[in-house]
């Protein structure tokens, strides 16, 4: 059994190597297999739009405490 530790494309036969590329086919066309896993590895071309309707400005602040308590100046009763 042959130690094969490359990624070989099943379409073109060739191997993909740490990065992937396209390969082309005996005939010179594109290989669709390596076409599809090289797309997968690029980053999203086109942002969608339907991304960019959320409203990203809705931050809603919890007061961390009611300042009650804390905002009373504190009196020290029966110090004179
Ligand atoms: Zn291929």
């Amino acid at each position: 059994m042959p130690d094969i530790r490359e990624t070989i494309c099943i379409t073109c036969g060739q191997a993909l190597g740490e990065v992937p590329r396209l390969h082309r086919l005996s005939d010179g066309s594109p290989c669709p297999a390596c076409r599809d896993r090289l797309l997968e590895t690029l980053p999203p071309a086109l942002p969608r739009a339907a991304d960019r309707g959320e409203p990203a400005e809705t931050v809603d602040e919890p007061e961390a405490t009611t300042g009650d308590e804390l905002g009373a100046p504190e009196r020290a009763s029966g110090a004179d």
